[in-house]
C-alpha cells in the first residue's frame, strides 16, 4: 500500500476487519494514511465528506496487514543456495559454512521491501548477527516488529555478572515509536542451555514481549532429547553440545513443559514433531505455535500436523523462516502450502494465524491485526485464488 502523506481509501466488495464479535462488512472501505487506519466499515459511512483519493479494487477481499510471526531477516543474502530436502543436518552444515556476517543494507531493505509488497506489515524477526540493521529496515518501510536476539550455546555466565540479555547496540536501536522493539529469544533445547532459555524468558516477560524459541522441529531433535542419540545428535555431541551431555529423556515440548518455558507468552516455533500428549500440553498451556510449511518442506524435515493442532485447540500463527530455507517472504504462499498439504484445513482459521493471533502475542491486538481506526498495520488484499478459502 502507498506510504504517501495524506489520507486516502480504498473500496472492496468485502472486508474482514478481524475485530472479535465483528462480522464481514460487504461493500466496504477503508480510509488511512500509510498503514494508519483513520476509519474502516461499509463504504457509504466511510466515505461520507471524504474528498481525498479513494481507489476502487474491485472484487477484493480486505483483510488486515500480515504478520509474519518468524523470519531470520539476517539470512536474506543466503537465498538459493541451500540444500533442498536434505534434511536438518545436512542444511546445518551447509548454513554453517556460509559468510555470515551481516547482510547489506540493501540485501536487508530488499527483503523487508519483499514483506511489504505481499501484504506483511508486521514481523517477529529472530538473529544475533543484525539485530540493529534489521530495526532500520522494519522501521523504513513502515512495517511493525519485534526484533528478537536470540541465545545460542551452553555458555556459562559468572553468577554475579551476566551479560546483558540484549545487545546495548541493538537496545539503542530500537524505535518504539515506530512500533520495532526488541527482545531477546531461545534457540532451541538442543543448542541454548536451560540457564539461557529461562533468563531470555524472564526477560521476556519484564519487556511484555514474547519468548521464541525453536520446538520439536526435527524427528532428530525428537530423538536427541529422548535417548541421546541419532543423527542430531551426532552432529551436535563433542561440538555445541557440552561434554557429559544427559538428555532429558522426554519429547521436546515435555522438556519446554518441565523447564517453565511454555505459556500463551511464548511462540514455539515449527512444532513438526508431537505426541497427542505434546498437543494437550501446548493447548494446555496456551502456548502459541508458528507453523513453517515452506521452510520444512525446503529443509526436508516432515510436515507439521496442522489440523490436529487445530484440533487440539493450540492457537497458531504463520511464518516464513527465513529465505536460507525459503523461496521468497510471503505469506500467502505459506497460506498456499499449508492447504496444499492439508487440503481439508479450515481456510478461515488462518485469518486469524496471519493477524489477530499474532497482534495478541505482540501485546498489540488494539493496533495489529484488525481493520479498526487506530489500527497501523495497514490493509492487505487477500489473492484471488485464496478468497475463496480464506474468505
Ligand atoms: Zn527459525
Amino acid at each position: 500500500m502507498p506510504l504517501s502523506a495524506g489520507p486516502r481509501a480504498v473500496t472492496a466488495r468485502l472486508m474482514l476487519p478481524m475485530i472479535p464479535g465483528a462480522g464481514r462488512v460487504d461493500d466496504a472501505a477503508v480510509l488511512f494514511v500509510g498503514r494508519r487506519i483513520l476509519a474502516a466499515g461499509p463504504r457509504r459511512q466511510v466515505l461520507r465528506g471524504f474528498a481525498g483519493p479513494v481507489e476502487d479494487l474491485g472484487d477484493a477481499v480486505l483483510v488486515p496487514g500480515l504478520i509474519n510471526a518468524h523470519s531470520h531477516l539476517e539470512l536474506s543474502g543466503l537465498g538459493g543456495r541451500s540444500p533442498r530436502g536434505a534434511g536438518f543436518p545436512a542444511w546445518a552444515v551447509w548454513l554453517s559454512g556460509q559468510d555470515l556476517s551481516p547482510p547489506s543494507a540493501d540485501v536487508l531493505a530488499a527483503a523487508v521491501r519483499q514483506m511489504a509488497a505481499t501484504g506483511t506489515a508486521g514481523a517477529i524477526d529472530v538473529g544475533s548477527r543484525a539485530g540493529p540493521a534489521v530495526v532500520a529496515a522494519l522501521a523504513a518501510e513502515g512495517l511493525s516488529g519485534l526484533v528478537c536476539h536470540e541465545w545460542f550455546g551452553f555458555r556459562r555466565f559468572p553468577a554475579g555478572d551476566p551479560p546483558p540479555v540484549l545487545p546495548p547496540a541493538l537496545e539503542a536501536a530500537v524505535r518504539p515509536a515506530a512500533g520495532v522493539r526488541a527482545a531477546p529469544s531461545g534457540h532451541a533445547l538442543y543448542s541454548t542451555s536451560p540457564e539461557n532459555l529461562l533468563r531470555a524468558r524472564e526477560a521476556c516477560r519484564g519487556l511484555g514481549a514474547p519468548f521464541c524459541l525453536h520446538l520439536a522441529e526435527t524427528a532428530g531433535e525428537v530423538e536427541l532429547l529422548a535417548t541421546g542419540t541419532g543423527e542430531l545428535a551426532a552432529l551436535l555431541l563433542g561440538r555445541l553440545l557440552p561434554r557429559g551431555y544427559r538428555p532429558p529423556g522426554r519429547s521436546p515440548v515435555a522438556e519446554a513443559l518441565s523447564l517453565g518455558l511454555l505459556g500463551p507468552d511464548t511462540l514455539a516455533v515449527h512444532a513438526v514433531w508431537l505426541s497427542g500428549a505434546d498437543r494437550r500440553i501446548l493447548a494446555d498451556t496456551g502456548t502459541v505455535v508458528c507453523l513453517c510449511p515452506r521452510s520444512n518442506r525446503h529443509i526436508g524435515v516432515g510436515t507439521a500436523d496442522a489440523p490436529a493442532l487445530l484440533a487440539a485447540g493450540v492457537p497458531l500463527c504463520l511464518g516464513t523462516d527465513s529465505l536460507a530455507s525459503n523461496d521468497d517472504l510471503d505469506l500467502w504462499n505459506e497460506v498456499r502450502a499449508l492447504l496444499a498439504d492439508h487440503p481439508d484445513f479450515p481456510g478461515q482459521a488462518l485469518l486469524p494465524a496471519l493477524t489477530a493471533t499474532p497482534a495478541r502475542l505482540l501485546g498489540r491486538d488494539r493496533e495489529l491485526g484488525l481493520l479498526a481506526p487506530g489500527a497501523v498495520g495497514g490493509y492487505a488484499v487477500v489473492p484471488p485464488d485464496l478468497a475463496g478459502r480464506l474468505a
